[in-house]
């Protein structure tokens, strides 16, 4: 019966798996202290995207699921590391206590330092708009993608022209 209740929680052995091999693909070793330093899209964690939505890789790694109250921490102390021997999964409250220690404390907002196709938003490619922060290489995506579209540009004049002529009335 709690089989029933909880299978699509818990992360099943073969993802966890997958995750190595993509924290193993995605990073370069370093060979005095064997880390695994991650070379995509890094904020104050390594990031990956899943549905469109930032997760920390190393969370996917330990099999941790959001609201644990767990986090992954570092036997190496370097965030930047992604290697599965280094990680060890921690309580939130022992990590708070070792961030402020290290004097490691990061405002939230701070996290976002990609956008969800893993663009770096910083310097030409960050566009800061009242609604927020958006990714100069995935709005010059959209507008390629729609001017393949002719019909859809069509559908927009249509639009425009109709908008036009209710102005004038
Ligand atoms: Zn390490
Ligand atoms: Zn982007």
């Amino acid at each position: 019966m709690t089989d029933a209740i909880h299978p699509p929680t818990v992360p099943s052995e073969a993802d966890r798996e997958r995750w190595v091999a993509h924290a193993e693909q995605h990073s370069t070793p370093e060979p005095n202290t064997g880390c695994w330093l991650w070379t995509l899209c890094m904020g104050e964690y390594a990031q990956v995207f899943v549905k469109r939505k930032t997760k920390s890789l190393t969370r996917l790694m330990l099999g941790l699921r959001v609201g644990d109250g767990l986090c992954a921490c570092h036997r190496c102390d370097n965030q930047a590391c992604v290697n599965p021997a280094h990680l060890f999964v921690g309580t939130l409250a022992d990590n708070n206590r070792d961030m402020m220690r290290k004097g490691r404390h990061v405002p939230p907002n701070r996290l976002k330092t990609c956008c969800v196709r893993g663009h770096e938003l910083s310097g030409d490619n960050l566009i800061v708009t009242k609604s927020g922060r958006r990714c100069r290489a995935c709005r010059r995506a959209s507008k390629l993608k729609y001017a393949a579209k002719p019909e859809a540009r069509e559908k927009k004049m249509q639009w425009q022209r109709e908008k036009r002529r209710a102005e004038r009335r």
